[in-house]
């Protein structure tokens, strides 16, 4: 079922949650030990994220070094089947644009529609490693909004194939992404959210935001996108701090502030298991402000933490 028709049919504030693919070498087993201890709270659909290769220097045994692309997470289409048939339970796969053509996007979108996966969160990808800024593949899209009418055309039954006449139409829910604080490159946010608009404009279903840890930036994003006239589904994307070392690592990451009444909270803990704690209390809070704001869903990202996602989301429902 489509992320639109979960939020069409709902009578409540739903639950989803993301995870990462295991690192390669780790069995499915893995990823159903983290998300078994969330499926009580039957979440509406699970999103599973999407991992460019890595170029990396391997050292051959003539002591000279060798550059090998590298991919440390593969398998998110197989994911998706995998809990779509585990579960019984929708799965939403990101697809971004680096380090793919169009072509392969192409295939692996037919790979999607043949399993009948009728979701995608479509995104640009950061740069790669090595790389100072983000550069597409010569052969593929650059901007998230291009991908997203390489699917939109799938939809109508077209293909990059030209020879491909009447193609079959694929009948994807196409997702995109949000960013309360601004995107890191964008001059501002003016620019930005017509960027995201622009979007929208081009068939974008509902919105995904970035992670943020003030439900005021996020009231404001809402309160800028209406206004601008952007109408469709904002999805907050929630995730909780659980090391003390996270409020320095996410701000360099994710481009996002922590509220001063956090980082109080969290320079104060001994450990990390405190930090865990008070982070927790503080996601807790931030849901239930939510909930009560009329979000559509609450979706979490458990970045190995299905525990502490847990504990939050048992005391919502
Ligand atoms: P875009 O919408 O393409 O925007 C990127 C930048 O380009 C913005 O600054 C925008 O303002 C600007 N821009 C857009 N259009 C134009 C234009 N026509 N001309 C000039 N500038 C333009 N990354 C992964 O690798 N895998 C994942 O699974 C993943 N999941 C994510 C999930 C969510 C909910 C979010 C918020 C991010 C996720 N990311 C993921 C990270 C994402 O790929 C990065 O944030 C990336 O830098 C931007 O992606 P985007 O889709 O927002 O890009």
């Amino acid at each position: 079922m489509k992320v639109v028709e979960h939020l069409a049919q709902a009578k409540d504030t739903l639950i989803s949650f993301e995870v990462l693919p295991p690192l390669k070498g780790k069995t499915i087993s893995s990823l159903y030990d983290h998300l078994n201890p969330l499926m009580e709270f039957k979440p509406s659909w699970i999103n599973v994220t999407y991992h460019r290769s890595e170029s990396m220097f391997k050292k051959k045994a003539d002591g000279t070094f060798e550059k090998i692309e590298v991919r440390k997470r593969p398998g998110t289409v197989g994911i998706c089947a995998a809990i779509m048939n585990h579960y019984k339970i929708d799965a939403v796969p990101h697809f971004i644009c680096g380090g793919f053509t169009k072509r392969e996007t192409e295939d692996a979108l037919i790979d999607l529609d043949f399993l009948g996966i009728d979701n995608v969160l479509v995104l640009r990808g950061d740069a790669a490693k090595n790389e100072t800024a983000f550069e597409p593949d010569p052969k593929g899209n650059r901007y998230a909004i291009d991908l997203l009418k390489q699917v939109g055309n799938m939809n109508n039954g077209i293909y990059t194939d030209e020879d491909i006449q009447g193609g079959g139409k694929t009948r994807f829910c196409i997702g995109v992404a949000g960013y309360p604080e601004k995107h890191f490159e964008a001059p501002n946010m003016e620019i930005d959210l017509q960027r995201l608009k622009d979007k929208v404009d081009a068939g974008a279903e509902y919105i995904m935001t970035q992670m943020f840890f003030d439900n005021n930036k996020f009231f404001e994003f809402v309160k800028a996108c209406r206004a601008m006239g952007i109408t469709v589904p904002i999805i907050p994307g929630l995730k909780p701090i659980t090391t003390k070392k996270q409020l320095s690592v996410l701000p360099r990451l994710f481009h996002v502030d922590i509220p001063t009444d956090l980082s109080n909270e969290i320079m104060k803990c001994k450990t990390d298991l405190d930090a865990e704690e008070a982070g927790t209390k503080w996601l807790l809070q931030q849901s239930k402000e939510l909930k009560q704001f009329g979000v559509p869903v609450l979706h979490y990202y458990t970045l190995g933490k299905p525990n502490v996602i847990r504990n939050v989301v048992k005391e919502l429902v």
